[in-house]
């Protein structure tokens, strides 16, 4: 599935020597989550440095910059954007001198009302450096007349709805804080520092822990801010945790559909074992007769094992990924996205030829790359080609942190089955029903979840009033 864009990932760093080097791994380990820009800003406790460019994270920094990044905090930013809004203004984190200070921040997410907080604002006075919803909460910060910063922070955030994983980081300290729904993943692990002191880190998956040989400790809570201090001090706190808002969770189900990492612990459940069990899930709900299961990689992989093991159909590695893809140079016409898929995908013809297969994907958005990949194994031979998706028919955009297309875009919420299936090319197409995928999660009737992409059900009064 590639129609369908996790906007960012952010991580935090506390107490940890070269704070900065830590996070630049951590985003790296994070780089699915988001690839058009990256930055990190780091703390000496006297003060905020922050680099920031567009790219890859590779390519962003280097070690003279990470260098110039000096302290024992540091929080860090991976951002996807949509076409249009990609400048240097709009990447984060945000960096602003106040009246208490300095203090960056960086966000996951999507704030609901941000237009009409924007307005406000700006008929308030404000000058606007971004187009980011996240600018609002600098704003906010900075025209609150509390004397605490964390207070200035809560007084900012009853302002704002939506989803968030924010970090902040101010010269001494870094806190981190998830919506009151819990719609996008923060998780907190331990830091052994060389000389036997602890950290912390904040992170939106908890591969980045696992690449800096952190350890996992929870995930923030719906509601929550961690608050870190005491970097400066021989034997730093446990963070502090306030109840900002009542616990109220609303994970994004879309996350261990598609966004997540496989070797990521996401909302406290391992992303692998769930997409396998909505393979088998799946071949519960539809049991074919085929000569393969082959999954459309990486994304239909762990599904497809599922599949395979439930159904005792052989699995194979029909398709083959090449990893090495960048852009393609030609205009954004039908024939580039074809000529995108082509680069990207290649069947083994021998092993495919005259065969009937049972091809799996994580989801449809438009259509169009299911389309080419029907296109180009039949191409290669297929004797018939059942298309069949991990997750159900995705029918409704996501106004929470996530880059979809319109509704009117959206393949399955605008046509039946039979005119997707047709529109396609396969011989037959299935969906997994949207009880086998809270199946899939071992939840039960009461853990709620956002799937609003799936049934349309959105959660929060904002959305539901501006629909
Ligand atoms: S609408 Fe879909 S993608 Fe967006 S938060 Fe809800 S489940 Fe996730």
């Amino acid at each position: 599935m590639k129609d369908w864009n996790e906007k960012c990932a952010v991580v935090g760093i506390y107490n940890a020597y070269n704070a900065s080097i830590l996070s630049y791994y951590a985003l790296f380990a994070m780089q699915h989550r988001g690839q058009e820009a990256s930055g990190i800003s780091a703390s000496n406790g006297q003060k905020i440095s922050t680099y920031k460019n567009n790219g890859l994270v590779t390519k962003v920094f280097n070690e003279n910059i990470l260098e110039k990044l000096q302290g024992k905090s540091s929080i860090g930013h991976n951002r996807y954007s949509t076409a249009g809004e990609d400048s240097m203004n709009d990447s984060q984190p945000i960096f602003a001198k106040y009246s208490l200070g300095e203090i960056a921040l960086a966000h996951n997410g999507n704030l609901t009302n941000a237009k009409e907080v924007r307005k406000s604002l700006i008929q308030e006075g404000s000058i606007f450096q971004s187009h980011l919803d996240t600018e609002n909460l600098i704003h906010l910060i900075a025209k609150s007349h509390k004397n605490q910063l964390v207070d200035r922070i809560v007084d900012a955030l009853t302002q704002i709805e939506g989803a968030y994983a924010f970090v902040f980081l101010s010269r001494t300290k870094m806190f981190a804080v998830r919506d009151k729904y819990g719609l996008r993943p923060l998780s907190l692990g331990k830091i052994t520092n060389p000389d036997g002191t602890e950290g912390y880190i904040v992170a939106s998956e908890s591969c980045a822990f696992d690449l800096i040989g952190a350890e996992y400790i929870r995930d923030i809570q719906p509601g929550e801010m961690l608050i870190f201090e005491g970097a400066y001090s021989k034997h730093i706190p446990t963070p502090k945790s306030i109840k900002i808002f009542p616990h109220n969770p609303y994970p994004c189900i879309f996350e261990y559909v598609y966004f997540a990492r496989p070797d990521s612990k996401v909302f406290g459940k391992n992303v692998y074992e769930i997409r396998k069990q909505m393979g088998i899930q799946l071949a519960k709900e539809y049991k074919i007769d085929a000569d393969m299961v082959i999954p459309v990689p990486d994304s239909g992989v762990a599904a497809a094992i599922g599949y395979s093991r439930e159904s005792g159909i052989p699995f194979e590695l029909g398709i083959i990924r090449n990893h090495y893809i960048g852009r393609t140079f030609i205009e954004p016409t039908q024939s580039a996205r074809e000529l995108k898929v082509r680069l990207k995908l290649n069947p083994i013809a021998e092993l495919i030829k005259d065969k009937e297969i049972i091809i799996i994907d994580d989801s449809i958005v438009r259509g169009t790359t299911s389309k080419q990949i029907i296109k180009i194994l039949r191409h290669a031979g297929a004797k018939k080609i059942h298309l069949f998706i991990s997750s159900p028919p995705t029918i409704s955009p996501c106004f929470y942190g996530v880059d979809t297309p319109n509704k009117s875009e959206l393949i399955c919420a605008n046509h039946t089955l039979e005119e997707v299936r047709d529109f396609i090319g396969a011989d037959s197409l299935v969906f997994l029903s949207l009880e086998g995928l809270r199946k899939s999660i071992s939840c039960d009737d009461s853990e709620n979840f956002c799937q609003a992409c799936f049934d349309g059900n959105y959660i929060d009064d904002f959305t539901k009033a501006n629909l």
